[in-house]
């Protein structure tokens, strides 16, 4: 027997719609990438996204066709996501840190037919666009600029391309499993590959992010999104802000620690969600001239553990709680959220805080196992360390242009991370398995040693690595980047070590450098940092 409800397929256009029915004046704030800040609403994106959709019909694309963006946090890509989506293409979110040949790669991998560009990609892209095999059409997110047009001839201009679409526009109904959008991995190995968003994953996943036990945003929310629209949908924020309404703040191409702090106090923002190394400015920033941060009340934190010290700081100096959360590309990102369970509440403050530094228990939708290297299950004791492995409702099944068989084993995928799993479900990462250090036998967790070196005041920065050792094959060597004006010894830097972990994990030196190497979504490159400093224990 069928259950007898109405059948409606979950499409990211019933989000905008949403939006535009009930929170049309909500309000959105925009900077733009010249500089000034821009004022729109709800009511307007929809509007516009419409149009957009509307016109590229008109360009003749057909369903299901790329279109690329290369562009920061503002309303125009606000609107690039529901107007392309939302009519049946596919939104492809493109990194501009990524080296042009991998650009090139991924336009052409992707098959885009538009791209979407901000202004201070103009030159960037004039310097590959011979090499983009299908792409038709450039759109500069802008009004009229005569110079980007002299630099890329037949540029289109966004207000202009828009104005030909028809207001009276309706979206389009299609099958909920229907691709939407698509992300690829930085490829820090090999070519980045594709993951391909359905409707279905993206409303899901939006759903799932709005639970109170993962990100909650409200329509009362002024939501801050540093992570960028460019990494994995901004972790989702667009849909889950829409879903609910909430207002926005997109702060364009400005990401340092004075612009974020300004944008915080002057459009009273409640929660703002970004990687650590984001807060780290912010937080040295909001010290420096004073502020409070008084309308924050939450952060959310991903895409690398973040330190327990970050945390503390948000908390005792701000009253921000921090919600910690870990998730990847392939996942939509999210996978995991810490928020407390109501017996924590009866435990000691200290024990009640460390409780929080983890990243935290699978959001309802995602599935975690850790498996052992025959893949067993291993116990969930929150001291049992393996393979982490995930499936769910947006969890990817293929890479774009690949098949399931693959990329699962097992109906699951692998994460690539290291972690334990305590009864409760709270997930600890150790590592990703590749960088975790094998020393005689034992493994240590880089990240843990990352966390303890990074609260050291006399550090801004801190890697750790398994260097090679004639002994024990590796051992953690940690790579400090000194705070301005600070001088500190590698025994002053040793010690903040002390007490807090076993004696064989202390690294076995500290090795100074002046910027440590990121990929194109901020993380350490620790196969550069192996290349150059593996070797410093063998001498
Ligand atoms: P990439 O394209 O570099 O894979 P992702 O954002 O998809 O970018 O990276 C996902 C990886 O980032 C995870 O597999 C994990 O190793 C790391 N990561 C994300 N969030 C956290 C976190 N809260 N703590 C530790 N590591 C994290």
């Amino acid at each position: 027997m069928l259950g007898q409800m109405m059948s409606q397929p979950l499409l990211i256009s019933s989000l905008i719609s949403h939006a535009e029915r009930y929170h049309a004046s909500g309000e959105i704030y925009s900077v733009n990438t010249g500089g000034g800040v821009e004022q729109t609403n709800w009511g307007q994106v929809a509007q516009n996204a419409r149009l957009l959709a509307s016109a590229l019909s008109k360009l003749g694309l057909k369903p299901q066709a790329r279109c690329g963006t290369i562009a920061w946090n503002n309303r125009r890509h606000l609107e690039i996501y529901f107007g392309t989506s939302g009519g049946g293409f596919v939104c492809h979110t493109i990194n501009p840190r990524l080296f042009p040949e991998q650009l090139v790669y991924i336009l052409n991998h992707a098959e885009d037919k538009v791209l979407f560009i901000d202004k201070t990609f103009v030159p960037l892209i004039a310097a590959v666009r011979d090499k983009l095999e299908h792409l038709e059409h450039i759109v500069l997110m802008d009004g009229h600029d005569a110079q980007a047009a002299e630099t890329l001839p037949g540029l289109v201009f966004y207000d202009d391309l828009i104005a030909t679409g028809d207001a009276g526009y309706a979206w389009p109904e299609m099958d909920e499993y229907t691709a939407s959008s698509l992300c690829y991995t930085s490829g820090t190995t090999g070519n980045p590959k594709g993951v391909l968003y359905s409707h279905r994953s993206t409303v899901l996943h939006a759903l799932a992010g709005n639970l109170p036990d993962a990100v909650a945003i409200a329509a009362a929310d002024v939501v801050l999104p540093v992570v960028p629209m460019f990494h994995v949908n901004a972790w989702g924020s667009p849909y889950c802000c829409a879903m609910s309404g909430a207002r926005l703040v997109l702060p364009g191409p400005g990401l340092d620690g004075p612009s974020l702090v300004n944008l915080i106090d002057t459009y009273n923002v409640t929660l703002a969600m970004g990687v650590p190394t984001i807060w780290l400015g912010l937080l040295g920033e909001a010290k420096k001239i004073g502020s409070k941060l008084a309308s924050l009340k939450r952060t959310v934190v991903g895409g690398s553990a973040c330190p327990p010290s970050m945390i503390k700081a948000f908390r005792d100096e701000y009253g921000v709680d921090t919600i910690h959360a870990w998730g990847m590309t392939e996942m939509s990102p999210l996978g995991s959220v810490n928020r407390p369970l109501a017996k924590h509440s009866a435990l000691r403050t200290e024990e009640q805080h460390r409780l929080r530094e983890n990243q935290g228990r699978p959001v309802w939708g995602v599935e975690l196992e850790i498996l052992d290297e025959n893949g067993n299950p291993l116990p969930h004791d929150g001291k049992a360390q393996g393979d982490l492995v995930t499936r769910g409702h947006w969890i990817l099944d293929a890479y774009f242009r690949s098949t399931s068989e693959e990329t699962l084993s097992n109906g699951w995928f692998d994460t690539g991370d290291v972690a334990t799993m305590d009864p409760d479900g709270y997930v600890t990462i150790r590592d990703r398995s590749k960088d975790i250090i094998k020393s005689g036998g034992e493994w240590i967790s880089s990240v843990e040693l990352e966390n303890i070196a990074i609260a050291h005041p006399a550090l801004v920065d801190a890697a750790v690595i398994g260097a090679r050792h004639p002994k024990w094959d590796e051992r953690p060597i940690l790579i400090a980047v000194k705070a301005e004006g600070q001088d500190p010894s590698e025994a002053d830097i040793l010690a903040i070590f002390e007490g807090k972990i076993a004696k064989w994990q202390l690294p076995d030196c500290v090795v100074f450098t002046d910027i440590l190497p990121r990929n194109a979504t901020g993380k350490v490159l620790k196969r550069n940092l192996r290349d150059q400093f593996g070797d410093v224990l063998m001498a």
